[in-house]
């Protein structure tokens, strides 16, 4: 199987000015036909964004460039977006879900913990993320809860794609937030999303970090040192990470 790596959302801090970012959303080829993992802020989010887009738009340098919304980098790839029938969330942010209207015919499975964070009323900070507009299609959802499952030793829930891919229950960053193993043809990738810093590096203070993400970062770096073997990617990766690596 092929997973392509896409960044759909470019996102520069101004301090440090250093810190260039994409939103990474992956295209898994299955038996199942092409399955987007997270959406990255849709065409409508482009040309008309939301509030905590404007905010994102203050705090951050955000070159907004449309193209890199899912939908045009499916079709860049070759694929019709319209047969993209299967969309998986890690979570129910604006940069991650903002595209599910691109894919009006895709079924959305995110765990039910996410989805009920999304639908209810904002308990927390994080939940100021979540835009309601996304949905206004009403997608068919595929809800998921805990199901006593495993894998590589983690709490997981089996998805209905082939190959094997999971959803890993990482909950923090918000209350339903999930990562995403996908076996390839080159071996595991565990994408972990935002429950860890980008690349899973250590540039941030650890109190911050786990406000902002949640409590996963030792113990995924933890996993990272045990299984080298497997490759890990986080929902906002450095620039060049993207630069020459568009899948394996
Ligand atoms: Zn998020």
């Amino acid at each position: 199987m092929t997973l392509h790596f896409l960044n759909c959302f470019t996102c520069n801090a101004r301090v440090p000015s250093s810190w260039h970012t994409g939103t990474l959303c992956l295209l898994a080829e299955t038996a199942q036909g092409p399955v987007l993992i997270d959406t990255g802020p849709g065409i409508d989010d482009y040309l008309h964004p939301p509030i905590i887009l404007r905010v994102f738009q203050v705090i951050t340098k955000v070159p907004m460039d449309a193209d890199e919304a899912a939908i045009r980098q499916v079709a860049r790839l070759g694929y019709n977006p319209e047969d993209v029938r299967h969309v998986v969330l890690t979570h129910m942010h604006f940069d991650h879900c903002g595209g599910l209207g691109d894919f009006p015919r895709a079924t959305v499975h995110v765990h039910e913990r996410e989805y009920e964070a999304f639908m209810g009323r904002p308990r927390q900070v994080s939940d100021l993320a979540y835009v309601r507009r996304h949905i206004a299609h009403r997608p068919q959802f595929a809800l998921y809860g805990d199901r006593g499952e495993s894998w590589y030793g983690l709490p997981a829930i089996l998805l209905p794609f082939q190959p094997e891919m999971w959803l890993v229950p990482l909950h923090g960053h918000t209350r339903g937030h999930c990562g995403v193993a996908i076996r390839t043809g080159v071996g595991w990738h565990f994408h972990v999303a935002d429950a860890g810093p980008v690349a899973l590096e250590d540039y941030a203070p650890a109190w911050l970090v786990n406000f902002a993400l949640g409590p996963h970062t030792d113990r995924l770096r933890a996993f990272a040192a045990a299984h080298p073997e497997v490759r890990i990617t986080t929902g906002h990766m450095w620039l060049d990470f993207f630069d020459g690596r568009e899948s394996i």
